[in-house]
């Protein structure tokens, strides 16, 4: 059975026994009321005859009251007086057939219900004791007004009940389609995704539920789906692109080699040289793809290990090396920050970040070789600068150098070995530990790259600088 089945039911069958109960216990209620206010009447009554008969004078006969209970009696009601051995003295009645209840003496009061023939009796019995006279007064009261009063209830509950029945199928069924209704448009779209594609989305209706916020939620979901696939689709095309150029540098000196290139030495040496040179271009473009893959959800990966490192020695560090190497570049350093400075990174992305940057300051640098590198604490931030004085980037270009594959120089670039990926895994980096890169350029003069990670609390407020001297 189906969700829409099962709630139509449920609703119907909730909405049914809510009904009913509430039906029974009007019914109890409304019967039991009847009931009672039936053997009040009939106790006022015998009271009244009782009464009227003890003040009867000494010596009357009791016969002699017939005329007074035939007035005091009421609709479908029997009035007898029973002497002590069960016979009547006096019957009154009214539309109560005398052989319905044999006459019957008591000693103690009684009141009881049988029902010859169909009808209901309700009778009340009690000793009178007056002068000269020892018997029992009997009321018999036919209960067919109430009777009646019963049936039509009863029935009254069957019709009501049927309708009951219909009306509450019918509003289950339409509870389970108000409920439904967003579900089965979801599942709806999903199968048009699954036709045409990502592109398909649920239709919002004005209401503001829960089952909007689900619609939403998914539509969200899509967009995000769709968007990473794209992303995705994109990358492999840029990378595909990327790899096939020194491929087919590669494939055009085997080709060469192949042809005339074996029995030329200089030739040969010269295709292998540059065939060299393009592997090792392509063994690093692939692991630079494969550090940005792990950048893009670095928090995800299984390496993944933050630990607390001291930047001002991890930054000397690397600036060492790249003076080492580099020699004759001056490298101005001004590190305003104190040697506690802790920062709760992966080392190993920081000096990934540091030396990418370091790099292109070097690779893009012309006459002027000097770099000048800061850092410092502001506004709860480390902030880290690396300048240079090389060729620097139009204006235009500065937002396109951290996407994937993008060179201003392509020449350039990739004479210095670059594949335009590392800005690329730097801004990603960065954006795993929700810090922020920053590039600013002259166009022929100058590039500075900065640098923001976020501080804990205790730092930033001042623990990481250095005391002036
Ligand atoms: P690449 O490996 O090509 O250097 P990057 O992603 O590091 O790739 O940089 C992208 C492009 O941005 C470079 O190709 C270069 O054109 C430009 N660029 C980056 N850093 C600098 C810099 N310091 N000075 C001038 N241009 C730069």
């Amino acid at each position: 059975m189906n969700i829409k089945w099962k709630l139509t039911l449920w609703a119907a069958v909730l909405m049914l026994l809510l009904f009913l109960s509430y039906n029974l216990l009007q019914y109890t209620v409304i019967q039991n009321w009847v009931n009672n206010h039936e053997k009040e009447i009939i106790r006022n009554n015998m009271h009244e005859v009782v009464a009227y008969l003890q003040g009867f004078e000494p010596g009357s006969r009791i016969t002699d009251s017939g005329d007074y209970l035939k007035i005091l009696n009421e609709r479908y009601q029997l009035i007898r007086i029973v002497d002590a051995k069960d016979a009547a003295i006096l019957t009154i009645s009214d539309k109560v057939p005398e052989h319905w209840v044999q006459p019957k003496y008591v000693t103690s009061e009684e009141l009881l219900e049988i029902s010859p023939g169909g009808d209901t009796l309700l009778i009340y019995r009690q000793p009178l004791e007056i002068s000269g006279f020892t018997g029992s007064v009997e009321i018999v009261r036919n209960l067919e007004n109430f009777e009646s009063l019963i049936n039509l209830i009863t029935t009254l509950f069957i019709i009501t009940g049927l309708v009951a029945i219909i009306l509450s199928l019918i509003g289950g069924r339409l509870i389970s389609f108000q409920l439904l209704n967003p579900i089965n448009s979801i599942i709806r779209t999903m199968k048009r995704i699954r036709e045409n594609g990502l592109k398909e989305r649920v239709q919002i209706t004005n209401q503001q539920d829960e089952m909007t916020e689900l619609s939403l939620m998914f539509n969200e979901l899509m967009d995000s789906l769709e968007q990473s696939f794209r992303q995705q689709q994109q990358f492999i095309e840029d990378a595909s692109h990327e790899l096939k150029t020194p491929l087919s540098i590669i494939h055009g000196h085997l080709s060469m080699i192949k042809r005339w290139g074996k029995d030329d030495p200089e030739v040969l040496n010269r295709s292998i040289q540059l065939s060299l040179n393009e592997t090792n271009r392509l063994i690093r473009m692939v692991s630079e793809l494969l550090i940005l893959t792990r950048a893009n959800h670095s928090a995800a990966v299984a390496d993944y290990a933050p630990e607390n490192i001291r930047v001002k020695q991890v930054i000397e560090e690397i600036i060492e090396n790249f003076q080492t190497v580099n020699a004759e570049f001056r490298m101005l350093t001004r590190l305003d920050i104190s040697d506690d400075c802790i920062l709760h990174v992966q080392k190993s992305h920081f000096q990934q970040v540091i030396i990418i940057i370091l790099d292109n300051a070097i690779k893009y640098s012309r006459d002027r070789k000097e770099i000048r590198i800061s850092a410092a604490v502001e506004a709860g931030k480390l902030v880290i600068e690396v300048k240079d004085f090389g060729m620097g980037i139009p204006e235009d270009e500065l937002h396109l150098v951290t996407n994937r594959f993008y060179r201003v120089d392509k020449a350039r670039s990739r004479k210095h070995g670059g594949n335009g990926l590392g800005l690329a895994i730097a801004t990603r980096l960065m954006d795993s530990y929700t810090g922020e890169l920053g590039i600013d350029s002259v166009y022929g003069e100058w590039t500075r790259v900065t640098l923001k990670f976020p501080l804990k609390h205790e730092q930033a407020a001042g623990g990481g600088k250095e005391e002036s001297p």
